[in-house]
């Protein structure tokens, strides 16, 4: 059973959730895949990364994790993790649309490709239209029901990111806001966690950061660095009952960096 550790279950606070973690194979969701079964959730781990994917499932109680192959930018892959998530544990209680990609690290515009701006927009924004479509059909009915997308603090500032990775995150906001009108009627609750920057695959490619990198990285908060674990902390309140009346938010996780205006600041930086 690998690492695999259980909470006592007066300190587990997803005892009997199932959730779908698109991304979970890696990074931001892999650490959530762990926090949530800790927490006692049964989890579904959607990803293209198969052999990472299955090698999560392996630290994790493989009595409340399984693995499916699913591509976000299709549907009908998403189709299928949702369905596989129903009938391998009954329901659908969190869905967490976290799958994402940076895209080409292309700063001037005129070098951009449509491609690569039609590809980040196809997986972050479009992955979460279809993660948050899918997982309403199966929650409407159930009248209950929480969605959780990982944004970024370039769903609220310009700058931080290229083009379309910037425009996807900004979008995904959108998205959740939206759909957290619609589904607010069913009870269904949907949030986003917006994170700064942390150590995973895609940043260490994107911003080509070495393991010490992100420390060195201009932040607000001194002294501390944000992990991937802290992100998953976040969705774990979102993912929860203790968010109970929590809806339409964007919990931007970034140490006070995006209310910061270091052009214009009158304390030391
Ligand atoms: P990561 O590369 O470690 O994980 C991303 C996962 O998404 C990978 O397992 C990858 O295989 C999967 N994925 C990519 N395309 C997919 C697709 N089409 N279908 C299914 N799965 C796919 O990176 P991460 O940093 O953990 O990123 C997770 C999310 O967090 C992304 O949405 C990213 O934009 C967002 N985010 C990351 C940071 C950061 O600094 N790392 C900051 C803000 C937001």
């Amino acid at each position: 059973m690998g690492s695999f550790s259980v909470l006592p279950p007066e300190a587990r606070r997803l005892e009997g959730k199932v959730a779908l973690i698109t991304g979970g194979a890696s990074g931001i969701g892999a650490a959530t895949a762990k926090l949530f079964s800790k927490h006692g959730a049964k989890v579904v781990i959607a990803d293209m990364q198969d052999e990472l994917g299955h090698s999560v499932c392996k630290e994790l109680n493989p009595q409340s994790t399984t693995f499916v192959h699913c591509d976000v930018s299709k549907e009908t892959d998403v189709e299928n993790a949702v369905n596989h998530a129903v009938s391998m544990y009954g329901k659908l209680d969190i869905m967490y649309n976290n799958a994402g990609i940076s895209g080409e690290s292309q700063y001037n515009i005129p070098d951009n490709t449509q491609a690569d701006f039609e590809q980040v927009i196809r997986v972050n924004l479009v992955g979460a239209f279809l993660g948050t479509k899918h997982a309403a059909r199966v929650m409407i009915p159930a009248r209950k029901g929480s969605i959780i997308n990982t944004a970024s603090i370039s769903s609220i500032m310009g700058g931080t990111a290229p083009h379309g990775y910037t425009c996807s995150k900004h979008a995904m906001a959108g998205l959740m806001k939206n759909t957290a009108v619609e589904l607010g009627h069913f009870g269904i609750r949907v949030n986003c966690v917006s994170p700064y920057a942390v150590l995973t695959p895609l940043t260490k490619t994107y911003y080509n950061l070495g393991e010490e990198g992100i420390s060195n990285f201009y932040s607000n908060l001194k002294g501390k660095v944000l992990t991937a674990e802290d992100v998953a902390e976040v969705a774990l309140f979102l993912g929860s009952d203790d968010s109970k009346y929590v809806s339409g938010h964007n919990f931007v996780i970034d140490g006070g960096l995006s209310v910061v205006n270091s052009g214009f600041c009158m304390y030391p930086q």
